[in-house]
């Protein structure tokens, strides 16, 4: 079963002086339920508006985006009072950013929080998840320390359990190891995995590196000027001329 479905997705962006970019052309992406799915493409292929049309970070120009039986556009098309209902259905779905997106003036466990303070946990319930889901990722004695105190591979766990908070279905992955070296992207790698067959939390992530899909992802899509050009199981993809 389909947990993300995109059906000809399309996203213009139009400039002020009126020019217009296709960023997305007619994208369908069926990702399955427990799956590690990849998108690899160059800069400017089209990754980054994708994941964030499947986060509704972006309103799509049209087709439709379906995460765990929703339909999200649906949901985003009928306004404000679509808010609430909106919020809950992407607390289903955690993010993880390039560049971690940490709060400096917050600790560790203080930003794993923030999430469970949108939910409305009590301050002993949040307190107990958030080291909860630091000792998933490997940093429970980091729970005291500031963002800045931490090594690049130390922040991006701290992203990964910030973006566990809500209890995800997805999770999805922009570029989330690029500012790493080839080390620390491996052991961020091997959690993403792990997390992956633990939880059976299905991962969507986009990279430029065919390294990294070949690393973690059972399937993926190949992305080019806002299409798809190619996509199946990894060893398929591999076997492709
Ligand atoms: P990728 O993540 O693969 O590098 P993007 O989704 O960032 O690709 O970009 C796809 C295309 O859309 C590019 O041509 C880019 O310049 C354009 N684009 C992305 N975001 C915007 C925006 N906010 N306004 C205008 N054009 C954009
Ligand atoms: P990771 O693979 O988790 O990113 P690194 O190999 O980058 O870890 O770092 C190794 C160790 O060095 C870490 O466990 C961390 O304690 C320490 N370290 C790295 N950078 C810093 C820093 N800026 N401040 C304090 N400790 C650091």
């Amino acid at each position: 079963i389909p947990v993300i479905t995109t059906q000809d997705l399309t996203k213009v962006y139009r400039s002020r002086d009126g020019r217009e970019t296709t960023a997305l052309d007619g994208v369908g992406l069926h990702v399955r339920e427990g799956e590690v799915y990849g998108v690899l493409g160059r800069s400017g292929a089209g990754k980054s508006t994708l994941i964030r049309c499947v986060n509704l970070l972006e309103r799509p120009t049209s087709g439709t985006v379906t995460v765990d039986g929703r339909d999200l556009t649906a949901l985003a098309g009928r306004g404000p009072r679509a808010g609430a209902e909106l919020r809950r259905a992407r607390t289903r779905i955690g993010m993880v950013f390039q560049h971690f997106n940490l709060l400096s003036s917050r600790t560790v466990r203080a930003n794993v929080e923030l999430p469970l303070e949108i939910l409305g946990l009590t301050r002993r319930e949040r307190e107990r998840k958030a080291l909860e889901l630091l000792d998933l990722v490997g940093l429970a004695d980091k729970a005291r320390s500031y963002p800045a105190q931490l090594s690049g591979g130390q922040k991006q766990r701290v992203g990964i359990a910030r973006a566990l908070a809500g209890d995800p279905k997805v999770l999805l992955s922009d570029e989330a190891t690029s500012a790493l070296d080839p080390g620390t992207t491996r052991s961020v790698l091997q959690l993403l995995r792990d997390l992956n067959r633990q939880l059976g939390l299905t991962i969507l992530l986009i990279t430029h590196e065919m390294e990294v899909v070949k690393a973690v992802c059972d399937s993926a899509a190949l992305m080019r000027e806002g299409r798809i050009t190619e996509s199946g199981t990894v060893p398929e993809l591999l076997a492709t001329p």
